[in-house]
């Protein structure tokens, strides 16, 4: 209200302002704003203060002149041909490094729009991530001005927390709130709106405040003590694992878990690779055979969601752990026997603390090893389906044998990043992972267009590990732009396009319209993606038999150059089961 009316009735002080000549007036601007900063540096000053290094953005008014502030910080600014990329991009290199490290910054109206599908990833995937978009001047509104528009409803429900900062100098307290909410607990998506009147006043930057965090949940030693219990009598213990474990970490404590129980494990999609895939006890791909053979189940960074079929494969009499920093998590579809609230890493601790220094009894011991044989028995068997399937010499090439070719290429600390349906399923059923959040999919909302932007992001952050983007030639489109971004900022990902003509290859044209009046699910035949690559100056290849993608992705990987690899492969492939 105060500010309205200083606006209508400008002071005497404004008077006299407005008849000092330009330099007078330049002169004391300069003297008043000692100590302060324009919201810009403001912006950059506290983001730099919180950790961040890299922005991603498409430069635009009002956000270039923060772009351009953040550089002075010292903060890598990298651009983008679309928004939603630029949230993709932070995503993952949020992700990969396990910490907020990266923001993602657009200027008005579409712009801003344009970053919803990648908030809606963040919050569907629990991830956490920090999105400033740029808005005219809040009092304008309803005037009709130049991509005018007010975010906060659309933000509002899909963030955990989505503020507009009115004054300049609320922006360093609204930045450090934006970090601290969309890290702790279940981390997640912050929205902040920041109108042009923010931007081009001053303030001064406050020292970083003594911020009390709440102290994370105390564990229930009760129930730890009853999950221990269930835990040691269990004749057939197995342990569902999800990628929230990536914000704790607790991979040695799992290993001695389930070394300790000789507990079978299955992962989620992306939930893989914090404990190797060639663990023995690892059953990827077998999820419904564990949980349906089963006496007792603990999930660990994983929900009870489509993913695991909702609890369904349950066997009807089996107990079931579950373990979740989100109160509201605990019980969703199924009511679990214990069910635990607290952060991963600190819960397992205790419940070894109870399970380790005891013995199990003999029977149990010989119970849970014919477990473990009966699962590995089941293995054998997915295992010879999977390279009876991978070793075909069809031309054109089938999914398996295109996956079975980069598996071979690819060492043991590369990154992959999958999009696409049939060959997302594909690369989950045959190229492993090996370490600690490398594996990225489209996600809990099925995102398509995430495996280009996801590498990028991944490799800004990883630059020493090589990254992999295996997108079906649908994904490829969203975000096939962006290797322009990859090639101007020297990020040297493989971007592989499994190229099999249309959605879901011919399966979705042969529902839509099976006469083929008009091509509307199928794409145009023969498409050469990796000219696109040309255009943009990277390395490109084209492929169509089996035995040249070897050689291709490593004249690929040798150029030190972005590449696309654009692979012809079998469009007539029924749908797979993603779940690897
Ligand atoms: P996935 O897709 O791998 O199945 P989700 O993203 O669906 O995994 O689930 C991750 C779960 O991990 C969420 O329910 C989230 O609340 C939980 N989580 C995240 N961080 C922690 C933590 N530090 N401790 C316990 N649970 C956590």
């Amino acid at each position: 209200m105060k500010d309205a009316a200083r606006k209508t009735a400008p002071s005497d002080f404004a008077n006299k302002l407005a008849t000092l000549s330009p330099a007078k007036r330049a002169l004391l601007d300069k003297l008043s704003a000692k100590g302060k900063h324009g919201g810009n540096t403001l912006i950059a000053k506290t983001l730099r203060r919180l950790g961040i290094s890299h922005a991603y953005c498409l430069a635009g008014t009002p956000i270039h002149k923060t772009m351009g502030a953040c550089i002075k910080e010292g903060i890598r600014v990298l651009g983008v041909r679309h928004q939603q990329a630029a949230v993709m991009m932070s995503l993952a290199h949020n992700y990969t490094t396990g910490k907020m490290t990266s923001i993602a910054m657009a200027s008005f109206g579409p712009a801003v729009t344009n970053m919803v599908t990648g908030v809606l990833n963040a919050r569907d995937d629990c991830w956490p991530l920090i999105v400033i978009g740029g808005r005219q001047p809040i009092d304008t509104q309803h005037m009709g001005c130049f991509q005018d528009l007010d975010a906060i409803p659309i933000f509002s429900p899909i963030t955990k927390w989505t503020a507009a900062v009115r004054k300049t100098e609320d922006i360093p307290e609204y930045l450090e709130r934006a970090y601290h909410i969309a890290t702790e607990g279940r981390p997640g998506p912050v929205y902040l709106d920041i109108p042009v009147e923010s931007l081009e006043r001053s303030a001064t930057l406050p020292p970083s405040p003594a911020r009390e965090t709440a102290p994370p949940p105390t564990v229930d030693t009760q129930k730890i003590k009853l999950a221990a219990d269930l835990l040691s009598k269990a004749m057939r213990p197995a342990l569902l694992l999800g990628k929230g474990i990536r914000w704790s970490m607790p991979t040695e404590e799992l290993s001695r878990l389930i070394g300790k129980l000789n507990m079978p494990f299955s992962a989620s999609p992306m939930g893989r690779g914090y404990l190797p895939d060639d663990h023995p006890l690892c059953f990827n791909g077998l999820s419904t055979d564990l949980q349906g053979g089963a006496d007792t189940v603990i999930m660990v960074g994983a929900r009870m969601n489509w993913t695991f079929r909702f609890g369904s494969e349950l066997a009807k009499d089996a107990k079931f752990i579950q373990i979740d920093i989100c109160p509201d998590e605990i019980g969703r579809n199924i009511t679990p026997d214990i069910g635990i609230v607290g952060d991963i890493k600190t819960v397992l601790q205790a419940l070894l603390a109870e399970i380790e220094h005891s013995n199990p009894a003999d029977a149990i011991t010989k119970d849970r090893c014919s477990w473990v044989e009966h699962m590995d028995a089941r293995r054998k068997e997915r295992n010879s389906q999977m390279q009876a399937l991978s070793n075909s010499d069809n031309i054109p090439i089938s999914p398996h044998r295109m996956c079975r070719e980069i598996r071979d290429f690819l060492p043991r600390n590369a990154i992959v990043t999958v999009d696409g349906s049939t060959i997302m399923a594909a690369v989950q059923q045959v190229i492993p992972s090996y370490l600690p959040a490398s594996r990225l999919t489209a996600g809990v909302n099925g995102c398509m267009g995430t495996a280009v932007p996801y590498a990028i992001g991944a490799k800004i952050a990883n630059p020493e590990r090589p990254v992999i983007a295996i997108s079906g030639d649908s994904g490829f489109g969203f975000n096939a732009m962006e290797m322009e971004m990859a090639v101007r900022h020297r990020v040297p990902v493989i971007f592989i396009v499994a190229n099999n003509g249309g959605i879901v290859g011919s399966v979705f044209q042969n529902i839509v319209a099976p006469d083929y009046t008009e091509r509307t699910a199928l794409f145009e035949p023969g498409i050469r993606y990796e000219k696109i690559m040309e255009a943009f100056g990277g390395h490109y290849e084209s492929v169509s038999r089996a035995e040249e993608i070897g050689p291709a992705l490593a004249r690929s990987a040798n150029s030190g150059l972005p590449a696309c690899v654009n692979i012809f492969i079998d469009p007539d492939v029924p749908p797979l089961d993603h779940m690897g």
